[in-house]
């Protein structure tokens, strides 16, 4: 589906739910290819700016990509940095994100040293780079990144009591990318972070991928701990369905929250000075404020339903 000419121009439908899709005009097609893993398409549109589409699934559009990239990275690093306040030197694994934007955020602080951003596809870096340059906006010529082509999978399990901040910015379970969502996956992670290191990932749509969500968060539960692990909710207009959710889960620390991790994290990010358009510490606290059928944590819970 995605392109489809009309009497009315050219437009894109998501190609994501077999029920429902998201339609948006489309005034060029900056670039389509069929890479080794998936097809590529960057469009440009009259609302929404740059589109990246991956196998005819957005994945981030100019309009409101900093909502989702910047409250993962900085909600991840500014968990790590009140876990940790001494530390420098600070080491990223960006799981996926060849487009560059969490890479992108991840590098406006300071004490980062050094990030890996590894994903399979070295053809949606490539496409970035060339037709939309706006979003990595110079990460990767950043010297602390380093760009791995490979499977994730098989580099995480590689990989042990290494990094501060893992954040898996991964497209749907579908594909090459179905084995980054499952139990394992997550206990490689847990492996590959530090003592007090954070894990940030996103659990797909609130509303349209229920289950979904409930799984990825029941998996990132068993591994790392309920008291360790926190969910929150933010909103795009290309994430169809409204609510879209995110976790945060740290290793072997109580997870961080309340008024002292507030003042904590407000008192890091006036220092930090970063140049952002959507987050802020009250930002990260309240989109992790949920309704009460959504708290509760046990993956059977009878009241999961309670909005349909
Ligand atoms: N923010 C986006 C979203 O949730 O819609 C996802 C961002 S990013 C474009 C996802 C990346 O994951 C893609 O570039 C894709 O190539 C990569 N990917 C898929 N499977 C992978 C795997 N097994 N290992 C590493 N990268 C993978």
């Amino acid at each position: 589906m995605a392109l489809i000419e009309t009497n009315d121009g050219l437009w894109f439908h998501e190609d994501l739910y077999p029920e429902i899709s998201c339609g948006f005009r489309v005034s060029a097609v900056l670039h389509r290819e069929r890479s080794a893993f998936q097809d590529i398409l960057i469009i440009d549109t009259p609302v929404l700016g740059k589109v990246l589409v991956l196998d005819g699934i957005v994945q981030c559009a100019q309009k409101d990509e900093a909502i989702y990239h910047e409250m993962l990275a900085h909600a991840g690093m500014f968990l790590r940095l009140t876990l940790a306040p001494a530390a420098t030197g600070l080491e990223v694994l960006v799981v996926g994100g060849g487009d560059g934007g969490m890479a992108r955020e991840c590098l406006k602080h300071a004490r980062v040293a050094r990030i890996t951003v590894v994903d399979i596809d070295p053809g949606v870096r490539a496409a970035m780079l060339a037709h939309f340059p706006e979003l990595p906006a110079g990460a990767y010529t950043d010297p602390r990144l380093t760009a791995v082509d490979a499977d994730a999978v098989g580099f995480v399990r590689e990989q042990r009591n290494r990094f501060d901040l893992i954040i898996a910015d991964t497209p749907d379970p579908v594909g090459a990318a179905l084995p980054l969502f499952g139990r394992e996956f997550v206990a490689d992670c847990h492996a590959a972070l530090k003592a007090g290191g954070v894990f940030v990932r996103h659990g797909g749509s609130l509303l349209l991928q229920t289950d979904e969500f409930f799984r990825t968060r029941a998996d990132v539960v068993a591994t790392f701990g309920p008291e360790r692990t926190r969910a929150g909710l933010l909103a795009t207009c290309t994430y169809l369905g409204g609510w879209f959710t995110w976790l945060s889960a740290v290793k072997n620390t109580p997870h961080p929250e309340g008024e002292p991790a507030l003042r904590d994290m407000r008192a890091r990010f006036e220092q930090a000075a970063l140049d952002v358009r959507w987050y802020s510490p009250e930002m990260q606290l309240a989109s992790q404020v949920l309704p009460e059928w959504l708290a509760d944590i046990e993956p059977n819970s009878s009241r999961r339903n309670d909005i349909s």
